[in-house]
């Protein structure tokens, strides 16, 4: 596509989850968007657990909902299992969670940004005229010139995969890595800093003996789990998730291999989320507990793939096999997909104002995993925000007493991430 000729409105880089929500609120304000991303297939992937919600991720979902957004709507149209965490203790613990489809909740992403072109194309740089960001430039050379631009690179600038002693270039398993991109934010002058987080091994379903494991259900009847204000049209099927525990000789696996784990062996200098640590941590940093719970999460309703909540590694792939083997209830299991880490730069969210916008570069906002949060919730929160703000071309501003989203970008512009990636 060339539109070297035409100026788009917003140009939005990244059809992830800050992506998605930064295009379609623009495109809500009457704006022409066009959203650049590596893989159209790509919009609105879940990198890591198909899930939506949380305690004050929850929040965020409403918020941005209640601002017309799109993460909640697509939420509860793909939910396979809708529970309200913590219901045991106080109300201000409890929280709404969604386990979504893999494959439906993207769909639907992309169903909600109709109206809005989507180029498929790898950005090298930010095209900057006297102090102002005018477009991106593509990795052939072309040009797409904009009145704002919303950077959502999520995982992928300079992005490294860990397991074991292995290291590959990469911004996801099985993606490509953008790393022109961050030599020339680094040359116009934005701070870049490092970090990193991980993801736990994939199962087969098959492979599991459900005899052994306690069955988690739904706890909120069918018809009022859900996160959006709008009531939803239809309802999928639901899917009970399964709860087990690591044990003793887990646990001996694990430090026998701590020489292997990028994280121990210093071969990852970026530091992980404290409050989604690797089991390689919890081992270690609990050496008195005997046993840590693990989530076996279904990805969908058409897939087999079951997602090990609670065992996020980086260790080698032969001894991820062995450290799930050793779970009652997956001694026969079947690894799908290995645990790994990513590490990636990012940009540093003191350099931005309210409306996310860059303080030395004027047209050019950032949104998401780029600005060292982690975490689908925050990434559409800050999209919606950034997305409205450039559309608008004035800030879309929701003070800390007014909404989590309040919070969220209060942090992150006056005291920034503090070396972790952070999550509310
Ligand atoms: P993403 O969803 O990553 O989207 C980035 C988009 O930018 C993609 O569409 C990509 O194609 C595009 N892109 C990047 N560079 C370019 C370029 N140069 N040109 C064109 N397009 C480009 N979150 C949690 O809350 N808990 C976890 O435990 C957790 N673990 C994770 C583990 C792993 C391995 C990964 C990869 C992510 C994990 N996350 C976790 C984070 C979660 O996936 C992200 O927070 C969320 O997806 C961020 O959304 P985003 O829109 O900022 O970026």
């Amino acid at each position: 596509m060339s539109t070297d000729e035409s100026v788009v409105d917003v140009l939005v880089l990244g059809g992830g989850h800050a992506g998605v929500d930064a295009a379609a609120a623009a495109a809500r304000l009457g704006k022409r968007v066009v959203v650049v991303t590596l893989s159209k297939a790509g919009v609105g992937r879940l990198s890591c657990n198909p899930a939506v919600g949380g305690l004050a991720k929850g929040c965020l979902v409403r918020e941005v909902d209640a601002l017309g957004g799109v993460i909640g709507r697509a939420a509860d149209r793909a939910t396979i299992q809708f529970r309200r965490l913590n219901t045991r203790k106080g109300l201000a613990v409890q929280a709404s969670r969604a386990q979504v489809d893999i494959h439906r909740y993207p769909a639907e992403a992309l169903a909600a940004l109709a109206g809005v072109t989507i180029v498929e194309a790898e950005a090298v740089g930010i095209v900057v005229e006297g102090q102002r960001c005018v477009g991106l430039r593509l990795a052939d050379d072309t040009t797409i010139r904009a009145r704002a631009t919303v950077l959502t690179t999520g995982t992928f600038l300079g992005g490294v995969l860990h397991r074991g002693h292995r290291q590959d270039p990469g911004g996801r398993v099985g993606e490509k890595v953008s790393s022109r991109l961050s030599q020339s934010l680094a040359a116009h002058g934005i701070r870049l800093g490092r970090l990193k987080t991980g993801t736990p091994p994939r199962i087969h379903s098959g492979s599991m003996n459900l005899d052994a494991l306690d069955v988690q259900a739904d706890t909120v009847p069918l018809d009022r789990g859900r996160f959006s204000f709008t009531p939803r049209d239809r309802m999928l099927p639901q899917r009970d998730c399964w709860v087990g525990y690591t044990n003793a000789e887990t646990h001996a696996l694990i430090r026998g291999a701590l020489a292997q784990s990028p994280l121990f062996s210093g071969a990852i200098t970026g530091r992980g989320p404290r409050y989604c640590p690797s089991v390689e941590d919890k081992v270690t940093r609990f050496p008195d507990r005997e046993r840590h719970q693990l989530f076996l999460e279904p990805e969908g309703l058409d897939t087999p793939r079951v997602y090990i909540n609670g065992l996020s590694t980086s260790l080698p792939v032969e001894v991820q096999e062995q450290v799930v083997r050793s779970i009652r209830g997956l001694e026969n299991a079947e690894v799908l997909q290995p645990g790994y880490a990513v590490e990636y730069d990012f940009a540093d969210p003191r350099d931005l104002g309210a409306d996310l916008q860059h303080k030395a570069v004027a047209g050019l906002f950032l949104a998401g995993q780029i600005n060292g949060t982690t975490g689908y919730e925050e990434a559409a929160a800050q999209g919606l925000i950034a997305g409205a703000s450039a559309a608008m071309g004035q800030p879309l501003h929701i003070g800390r007493d007014e909404g989590y989203i309040g919070v969220l970008i209060d942090d992150l512009i006056t005291t920034g991430v503090g070396g972790e990636p952070y999550r509310m």
